[in-house]
């Protein structure tokens, strides 16, 4: 059995991005998928619950902190575990940086992921949301998720197809929510892939050429940047926790009402609808870049991003997300879904 070092009474406030919130009451740092196992099975004869933490990227947690297991995932290795003539499938354990990933794919000339360049946190958090950007989401490339189910007590391989993805979701962060911990994920990526330009801005960089793997990389993160959306310490717009706001994917009806009101309302095909950016909602209802309440605020560079201005509360990034809900509300009658996970009391 391994032996894990408990701390105790730990803040999380400098483990986010958002940098808000109270202690944990036991925190864990699990560099091995033994001492996550085991740091859940202490969790559960202790009575306690567990919070599973990557970098704590998209996670806001409460002002009173946390009462019970915070197990920090920091695991490491990435190994190709196959190949066949178009494709490679690379396993990375749940506590590598999802960035580093990235990079170590587009350096191998293996694409399905360059889009994703940038993204903070770890490849254990990628499939808990479905993350994506620039026209890619992880469910197009991962091709199972090993994890360990804590009902069943025991590691299970979950496939691709089993994991329910949608956009910014999938059976983690819904129907199994807090069943199941990531202990790695494969991807499975193609030689000598052209890169996927389905995004506007991406498409107008490169001006009808037909650029590489890694220069996608460079313009997605020089994008991403110029938004606040690359975590840099001396950008004070990048305390955040990325958008804070899913864009609403709206039916028929309310997509005829919303466009009786404002023609010009920009909009997307989804699977299941239609999807409104929800920064342009916000826009309309009377708030912009740069708007503040308090220590919190709007980001100057982009209108999804709620920012910890220095020194804020969880109290504070709340009360200006429900006065921006408020705002929408008010203005369309749509209800703005939040993105990040809320941990932990919020009172
Ligand atoms: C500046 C910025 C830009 C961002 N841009 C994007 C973007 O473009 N697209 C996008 O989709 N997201 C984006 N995000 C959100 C965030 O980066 C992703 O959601 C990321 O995957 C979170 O990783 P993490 O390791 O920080 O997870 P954490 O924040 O630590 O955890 C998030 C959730 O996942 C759970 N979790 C974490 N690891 C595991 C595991 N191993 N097993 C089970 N559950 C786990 C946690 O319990 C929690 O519920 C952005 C965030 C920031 C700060």
């Amino acid at each position: 059995m391994s032996q894990l070092k408990v701390e105790h009474n730990v803040s999380l406030a400098p483990l986010t991005t958002l940098g808000v919130g109270g202690p944990a009451r036991h925190l864990i740092e699990a560099f091995r998928e033994e001492d996550v196992i085991e740091a859940v099975r202490l969790a559960k004869r202790s009575d306690l619950p567990a919070l599973i933490l990557g970098e704590g990227s998209n996670i806001v947690v409460g002002d009173r902190g946390y009462d019970g297991y915070v197990i920090r995932v920091m695991t490491s290795g990435i190994s190709e575990i196959g190949s066949d003539a178009e494709t490679v499938s690379l396993t990375a354990a749940a506590g590598e940086s999802w960035d580093r990933f990235v990079s170590l794919a587009v350096d191998r000339g293996l694409a399905g992921i360059e889009c994703l360049s940038g993204i903070p946190g770890t490849v254990g958090a990628t499939p808990i949301q479905n993350v994506g950007a620039y026209g890619q989401e992880v469910s197009q490339t991962i091709e199972r998720v090993k994890c360990f189910d804590t009902e069943l007590d025991h590691v299970v391989e979950i496939d691709a197809a089993d994991c329910g993805f949608s956009y910014r979701q999938s059976i983690f962060n819904s129907s199994r929510h807090g069943r199941f911990i990531v202990l790695s994920v494969t991807f499975r990526l193609m030689r000598n892939g052209r890169p996927v330009i389905a995004y506007k801005e991406l498409a107008e960089r490169f001006g009808g050429k037909s650029p590489g793997l890694a220069e996608v990389r460079d313009a997605v993160i020089s994008i991403r940047a110029a938004k606040s959306m690359v975590i840099d310490k001396e950008d004070p717009n990048s305390r955040s926790v990325g958008s804070f706001f899913k864009n609403p994917v709206i039916n028929e009806a309310e997509f005829d009402r919303i466009r009786s009101m404002r023609p010009d309302v920009p909009s997307f095909a989804a699977p299941d609808g239609i999807k409104i950016p929800a920064a342009w909602l916000i826009e309309n209802s009377g708030l912009h870049k740069g708007f503040a309440m308090g220590r919190a605020g709007i980001s100057s560079n982009h209108t999804l991003a709620l920012i910890n201005r220095g020194g804020a509360s969880t109290a504070e990034i709340l009360a200006l997300r429900d006065h921006i809900r408020e705002k929408v509300a008010e203005t369309f009658d749509i209800e703005l879904r939040q993105e990040p996970v809320m941990v932990g009391d919020q009172a």
